[in-house]
């Protein structure tokens, strides 16, 4: 059984004296407990709007159709409100930027532990004023935050967001996120504004999570290699659509699409050397040669080597898809590769 699912949703966004225009195309996917779907595409292809409406967060402004199940609900459409009691519980929702995302005038203890009691009032699990239950919301607070990855939490409780690293103040969002013990996450980006040896360790705690407690990750990154080390399923969006889906091994093995090829050879420290063949007039050109010897060959490829990493159940497996490989066409001849 899924966790989420989206059938057929398209979703427009109407402006004043505008056209509707459309930012999602009839996308279906779906999500299953212990799941990491990535979903990768360039800037404006559509993920954000997509996943928003699995949360309760698309703008008054927007149009949908078609179906977005949690549960035992479809939730396509439904408004910040009535979306509150699956917020911050089924689903837990990792922001993007965690400078702006926190409350700079409140320590981070309070801020979890307000993220704690909130959900237990809405639950109306929580009396007021009673002193125990203080104490149970703090190891609570502790415990997430350990949970997601702060091992020592004492050490930040009474300090204010911009006292910590950038990747400290992700892994308090997502401590506030797993507060509610979701069986979903949805994390939009949740690294592009940290550096490199933080995204790394961020993505790593959220794959553990997912292993350790089952929880079903839908990620959004516009990374493709950061997808291919981790997602069991990749989802390339396009100006609203998918236009290709299946498995890292499945992608390892030969992307059918020409933009995801693309998105492949942009991902960083996947290849070494120049994997694209490019004309060799761009080449000469770039090197001021003369125009006169560039028609000689169309394509040229130079010691191109490309290792693709991946990580099943821990344990990192390289494969090797080119090993300082060179060859030449000329202009107007024809060359098989086999
Ligand atoms: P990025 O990688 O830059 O975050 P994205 O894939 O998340 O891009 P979206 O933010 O979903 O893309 O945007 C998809 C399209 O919808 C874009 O053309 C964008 O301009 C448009 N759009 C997004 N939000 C709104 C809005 N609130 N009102 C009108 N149009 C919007
Ligand atoms: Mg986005």
């Amino acid at each position: 059984m899924s966790l989420l699912s989206f059938t057929d949703v398209s979703i427009w966004y109407i402006r004043r004296g505008e056209q509707p225009s459309q930012a999602v195309a009839g996308v279906s996917l779906a999500v299953a407990p212990g799941e990491l779907v990535t979903i990768v595409g360039e800037s404006g292809s559509g993920k954000s709007t997509l996943i928003r409406s699995a949360i309760g967060l698309l703008p008054a402004n927007s149009r949908i159709s078609g179906e977005v199940r949690l549960a035992d609900a479809d939730v396509a459409g439904w408004s910040h409100n009535r979306f509150a009691r699956y917020r911050g519980t089924y689903v837990g929702f990792i922001p993007q930027d965690p400078g702006v995302s926190l409350n700079p005038v409140k320590p981070i203890g309070r801020q979890i532990e307000d993220a704690l009691r909130n959900r237990l009032r809405r639950h109306r699990l929580l009396p007021f004023g009673n002193g125990a239950h203080n104490l149970r919301i703090r190891s609570d607070a502790f415990r997430f935050l350990e949970l997601a990855g702060l091992s020592a939490p004492e050490a930040i409780y009474a300090k204010y967001p911009h006292e910590l690293s950038g990747g400290m103040k992700q892994r308090v969002l997502i401590a506030i996120a797993l507060s509610g013990e979701p069986k979903l996450l949805i994390a939009d980006e949740p690294t592009s504004a940290l550096d490199v040896t933080v995204q790394k360790q961020i993505l790593d705690h959220l794959d553990l999570l997912r292993r350790e407690l089952g929880i079903g990750i839908l990620l959004v990154t516009h990374d493709l290699g950061v997808a291919l080390d981790r997602a069991d399923r990749i989802v390339v969006m396009r100006n609203g659509s998918v236009v290709e889906e299946g498995t890292s091994g499945e992608f390892l093995h030969g992307v059918r699409d020409d933009y995801t090829r693309r998105l492949l050879d942009a991902a960083p420290g996947l290849h070494t050397g120049r994997l694209t063949p490019r004309p060799i007039e761009l080449a000469r050109a770039a090197a001021g040669e003369h125009e006169r010897s560039t028609s000689e060959y169309a394509i040229e490829v130079t010691n191109v080597s490309k290792t693709f990493t991946t990580r099943r159940g821990g344990v990192e497996h390289s494969v090797k898809a080119a090993d300082d490989v060179s060859f030449k066409v000329k202009s107007g001849t024809t060359h098989a590769l086999v």
